[in-house]
């Protein structure tokens, strides 16, 4: 049974750019933008810290634009991370106007759009209630906003990291393609990591082993399933010790 109060204080969200447009789309639409900034309204409402990890995917990703357009993986990557402040300024103006104080900081210098991501200072928003967005992935390229993610819960000492998928969780097959596909309640670090199961880079997942950080898997886009999670419902798949 779910608890009346919130399982986890502080939260880190991951969510991928496919989250704010239709599937197989491009950029940003209102309608999905709307729904991540409804879900994550819920579970500031419970009185959740919630740092929130976005990716870019929705407009790029580094690895197949360097090959398409033949440019260098680095610069393809440096644009990967700008990706990603698009969607971290449409998604604090969604937030705004659902009244929430929000701040986006990014781990790429843009003095002007945004604060720099600080650990200490990210740590005073969230402890002040304000939601913080965090943009440009790592800064660095050659990884993904998973890695992002899991640095991020490790040194924001974040209770969980929920990463946001299109399925409800990890699945022994590929649900889309074999209605019969398990979907997992529970699998640990060490079954991802040894490539049996796939969730995250496996670079991310050894950054939350080694820090202790759980990892709940779930679908974004089945309503109040982040409420739920964050309510102590075990919807999802969890990620976490043997
Ligand atoms: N990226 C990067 N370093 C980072 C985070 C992201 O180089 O720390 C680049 C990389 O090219 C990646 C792109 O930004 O493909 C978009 O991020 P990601 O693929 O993680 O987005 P998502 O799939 O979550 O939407």
């Amino acid at each position: 049974m779910p608890d009346s109060q919130p399982r986890y204080r502080r939260v880190l969200l991951k969510i991928s750019g496919e989250g704010l447009c239709p599937p197989g789309g491009f950029g940003i639409h209102p309608e999905p933008l709307n729904r991540v900034a409804n879900e994550i309204h819920e579970v500031v409402e419970l009185g959740v810290q919630i740092a929130v990890v976005v990716g870019g995917g929705n407009f790029l990703r580094g690895a197949n634009f360097s090959q398409d357009l033949d440019i260098e993986i680095a610069t393809a990557d440096y644009m990967g991370m700008l990706a990603t402040v698009l969607n971290a300024l449409a998604l604090q103006e969604a937030l705004d106007r659902r009244g929430h104080a929000t701040r986006v900081q990014s781990a790429l210098s843009i003095q002007r759009v945004c604060e720099p991501f600080i650990r200490r200072r990210a740590i005073r928003h969230l402890e002040k209630g304000r939601v913080v967005i965090l943009a440009a992935g790592t800064g660095n390229p050659h990884v993904t906003t998973d890695s992002c993610a899991a640095l991020r819960a490790a040194e924001l000492k974040t209770d969980i990291l929920l990463k946001a998928t299109k399925v409800d969780g990890v699945y022994d097959d590929d649900p889309k393609t074999n209605p019969n596909a398990h979907l997992y309640e529970r699998i640990s670090y060490n079954d991802v990591i040894d490539g049996r199961l796939k969730v995250m880079d496996v670079s991310a997942i050894d950054v939350c082993q080694q820090h202790h950080v759980p990892i709940i898997v779930f679908n974004l886009f089945k309503p109040d399933t982040l409420r739920r999670i964050v309510l102590g419902e075990a919807l999802g798949t969890f990620v976490g010790e043997d």
